[in-house]
């Protein structure tokens, strides 16, 4: 079975930014020496919204930066307007985001739906991320373990074991999203450690060794290291705090540290930090 890419990934969710396309190709040039000075021991990956892919592709070409979209459609093709399917972006980029909260919340994605995306993305042979998280009532009603289980079998569901090296799990409580309230990393670690186990579980240890588990809500440079730092993380995506070069250029630096003086990815058998959910 091939293995997983042993580095930490920073995974820069643009959502929809910048406006201008200048802006865009600017903001991807700015990463990317950062990335490439550290390229050894980071991946990094930037997501912005379709119309930029092309353009920033061309300005991160021979970056060692990874591209991606933020969705993709199931179906190869058909009467789906204003979609794009996974298939069409292939040879586009190389990743795609699966059931971001943004999506699941404000446009009504389903479990099934993110499933099915994640399949898609992994037969048009891009690599996936796939977002689960609870809400703050679910938080709140101490259902988060039951909310991010229900999530993720989804997503391991449409999954055959064999492609799991190419899926990236991102654990982003919807609460901590954009909203500067980061969640304590000790809480963040429990949960995925949790997801760590119930990937495990669907896969089996081996090839659940092989999936990169991240976290992601109001990661910035003063705190992406708490958050890499822990033995069930194994990188982050990140939203705001990837639009502002210098900011993300600094967690990079932070990132390779803290992969420079620790193996990864992350043992399959973890104990569980911190509290439970
Ligand atoms: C995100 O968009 O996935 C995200 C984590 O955003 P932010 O870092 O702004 O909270």
């Amino acid at each position: 079975m091939l293995g997983a890419d042993p580095r930490p990934l920073l995974a820069a969710n643009w959502k929809m930014n910048p406006v201008v396309r200048a802006d865009a190709v600017e903001l991807a040039r700015g990463v990317a020496p950062a990335a490439a000075e550290h390229e050894g021991a980071v991946e990094v990956a930037v997501f912005p919204p379709f119309c930029w892919l092309a353009p920033v592709a061309g300005a991160l070409d021979g970056s060692g930066v990874g591209l991606g979209a933020q969705d993709c459609h199931w179906e190869r093709s058909g009467a789906f307007t204003g979609e794009v399917s996974a298939a069409m972006l292939s040879g586009w980029c190389d990743w795609v985001i699966a059931g971001h909260s943004e999506r699941r919340a404000m446009f009504g994605e389903t479990d099934e739906q993110v499933g099915r995306k994640a399949a898609a993305a992994l037969g048009a042979g891009l690599r996936v991320i796939a977002c689960v998280g609870e809400r703050e009532e679910e938080m709140d009603a101490g259902r988060t373990e039951e909310v991010v289980r229900r999530q993720l079998a989804a997503v391991t569901a449409a999954v055959p074991a064999a492609e799991a090296h190419r899926v990236v799990i991102a654990y982003e409580p919807v609460w901590a999203i954009g909203t500067g309230r980061s969640a304590d990393p000790a809480q963040a670690g429990a949960t995925m450690g949790f997801v760590r186990a119930g990937l495990a579980e669907a896969f089996g240890q081996e090839a659940a060794s092989r999936v990169r588990v991240l976290y992601g809500g109001s990661v910035n440079a003063a705190n992406v290291t708490s958050y890499v730092e822990l033995a069930s993380c194994a990188g982050c995506l990140v939203g705001g705090a990837s639009l502002k070069v210098e900011e993300f250029s600094t967690m990079i630096e932070a990132v390779a540290g803290v992969a420079d003086g620790r193996g990864f990815p992350p043992t399959p058998t973890l104990p569980r930090e911190g509290g439970g959910s």
